[in-house]
């Protein structure tokens, strides 16, 4: 090995793949790893480590692979992550640790991503556990929602022994990790589970069912229950549509509701008692990571799927490696095409959808150039369901049953980047329910930055 190149990552094939659900990625196992983990330089100055928002020892971790030492590697990683398996999995490295990696400038980055996941999955088959607080703290903090934010600050809260209990509206935790992501990326009994059971184990008590807002208010867990903080980690779950004539026909769904049904309540399960549709032709609208777990959920549910992206292929938004594996499994790409008509058939039922090509204008004030519409250039696509995935945003109820919680025009909660600090005492918020849809990763920041800023409120209280 020449060091230049990455030791490559086992995948399932890509046709067998296509009709199943299980996991894509194979991972390495401990030969690779340990040869990969060789071509990691241990820099003086880790360019990795800034990459990373929640600032994992990336050297110090791969020197321990490298030393076959996987339990001091994966405390290591603990101290800085509560995930390190799903991280592994779903986190963007190319445009974080990896890509400041100086590995990448004459060649390959330090496959970063798939060493975490080996030494992830490793210590949860030794059966290895984070450590957790030595001495508790007698206060009580509450979390609102168990998505990787709420996970995190509960995590981190539980380390420094405070008494944290999180509530969340759904019956299982995890937030999108469990209803969103599919279970060919993400696997949700083996992976997401164990790591949801980690966070348990530092102490942290899990309330489901609880619909915060409606079940009961911010103000009744601060003034009545006793709890002298509270982590908003809400999320962003609310999708948006494009207001085009006939998005009101049966089949056509938002990416978060078809997705849910597949994930959360195993609607590809004959067994499941939850129906969903399966598509013959499908057309999936957006270009984002969403768009492409939609995509690759109808195909495996036997489906044509064609995801119509109104820019070109430069402008994807999902992951390079997420747009690859969905051509090499069949997904057909319509892109500068815009959807402008949905119609459907006497019964209400969808049966094609017309759409306009695009050319790309001028730069908008994002930099990116503006899609324009090509006259005269409409087509139609017949199928028999749309999946919209054009992006979500925060649910009010939160902002809207609690006093003095400030929300921007985009219904974001404001908050302090540095600690979650938003305009209520005692409340914090990060995350997506912050910043709108985002990554896992820098909801896990938030969550460790709100971590740090409860702990200093409460210090000083
Ligand atoms: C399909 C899909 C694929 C994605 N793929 C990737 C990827 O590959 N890589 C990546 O980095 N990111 C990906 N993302 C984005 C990433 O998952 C999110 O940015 C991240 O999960 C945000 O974490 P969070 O903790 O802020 O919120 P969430 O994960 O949304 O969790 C919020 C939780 O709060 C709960 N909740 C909401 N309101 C209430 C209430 N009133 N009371 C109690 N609980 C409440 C919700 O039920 C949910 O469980 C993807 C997102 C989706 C939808």
């Amino acid at each position: 090995m020449d060091g230049f190149v990455r030791v490559p990552v086992r995948e399932q094939d890509a046709k067998v793949r296509a009709t199943n659900f299980k996991e894509v990625c194979l991972g390495y196992n401990k030969e690779e790893a340990e040869n990969e983990a060789t071509r990691c330089l241990n820099c003086k100055n880790p360019k990795c480590v800034q990459g990373c928002p929640v600032s994992i020892d990336i050297p110090a971790f791969i020197q321990q692979v490298k030393e076959g030492d996987v339990a001091g590697a994966y405390q290591t990683i603990s101290k800085s992550s509560a995930l390190p398996a799903v991280c592994g999995r779903v986190c963007p490295q190319e445009s974080q640790c990896e890509g400041k990696c100086v590995r990448g400038i004459k060649g390959d980055a330090v496959s970063i991503g798939k060493l975490e996941r080996y030494v992830a999955d490793t210590a949860r088959e030794m059966g290895i556990v984070p450590e957790g607080a030595k001495e508790k703290k007698n206060k009580k903090v509450a979390i609102i929602g168990s998505g990787p934010s709420g996970l995190t600050a509960a995590g981190d809260l539980a380390k420094m022994g405070y008494d944290v209990t999180i509530f969340e509206a759904l019956h299982e935790a995890g937030g999108v990790l469990v209803y969103g992501i599919p279970e060919f990326r993400l696997p949700k009994d083996a992976v997401v589970k164990k790591e949801i059971e980690n966070v348990k184990k530092l102490g942290v008590k899990l309330e489901t069912d609880v619909v915060i807002g409606k079940s009961v208010t911010i103000d009744e867990l601060m003034e009545k229950e006793g709890f002298e903080a509270v982590f908003v980690g809400s999320g962003a779950g609310l999708p948006r549509f494009m207001n085009i004539p006939g998005e009101q026909a049966m089949g056509v769904f938002s990416a978060n509701e078809f997705l849910t049904r597949s994930n959360l309540m195993k609607a590809f399960d004959e067994n499941s008692r939850t129906p969903i549709m399966r598509p013959k032709k499908c057309v999936v609208v957006g270009g984002g990571n969403v768009a492409m777990d939609a995509a690759r959920t109808a195909l495996r549910l036997g489906a044509e799927v064609h995801v119509v992206y109104r820019r070109g292929e430069e402008e994807l938004p999902a992951r390079k490696e997420e747009v690859g594996h969905a051509k090499e499994e069949g997904i057909i790409f319509d892109l500068l095409t815009n959807p402008v008509e949905i119609h459907e058939d006497e019964n209400g039922w969808v049966k094609s959808i017309t759409c306009i090509r695009m050319e790309l204008g001028e730069p908008d004030e994002s930099g990116r150039r503006s899609p324009v519409e090509v006259p005269g250039s409409e087509f139609e696509i017949e199928c028999d369901a749309v999946i919209m995935s054009l992006g979500t945003s925060p649910n009010p109820l939160i902002s809207s049953t609690t006093a003095g919680l400030e929300v921007n025009r985009r219904k974001c909660i404001v908050a302090d980047e540095a600690t979650g600090q938003t305009s209520k005492k005692g409340v914090f918020a990060g995350g997506d329910a912050v910043t709108g849809a985002a990554t896992v990763i820098l909801a896990m920041g938030a969550g460790k930055a709100a971590a740090k800023g409860i702990d200093e409120y409460l210090s000083n209280k």
